[in-house]
């Protein structure tokens, strides 16, 4: 995640689980004494990072000062909510190059 995401509101059409709205507030508490290791690492938001950058985001985290709260956060989210690294790994599902909607606009 990178900081910016405290400001995004989640919107109505966006139905987390009670969980994970409770840990959402717990980060963005958090985020408001501390500053993510992330910070404005735009490796942490890209759908397919190399294996160099996955190992080097992995370390960010683990010293991260508010790593509890992201983990929590990730780990009580639906995976369609999610995008991007977070608390040590790659979440959700990546744009892929052969899914359905390439597939019928005539891609491999
Ligand atoms: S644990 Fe990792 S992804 Fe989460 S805020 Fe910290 S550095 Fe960013």
């Amino acid at each position: 995640m990178t900081r910016a995401r405290q400001d995004v509101p989640l919107g109505p059409r966006f139905e987390l689980p009670a969980a994970a709205r409770a840990a959402w507030d717990a980060l963005s508490d958090a985020l408001t004494t501390s500053t993510p290791a992330c910070d404005s690492d735009a490796r942490f938001v890209a759908d397919l990072p190399s294996a160099a950058d996955v190992a080097h985001m992995r370390g960010v985290c683990a010293s991260c000062p508010i790593l509890a709260e992201c983990a929590a956060f990730a780990d009580a989210s639906p995976r369609w909510s999610m995008s991007g690294f977070w608390a040590g790994m790659k979440r959700g599902t990546p744009a892929r190059a052969s899914g359905p909607r390439q597939r019928a606009r005539g891609a491999a």
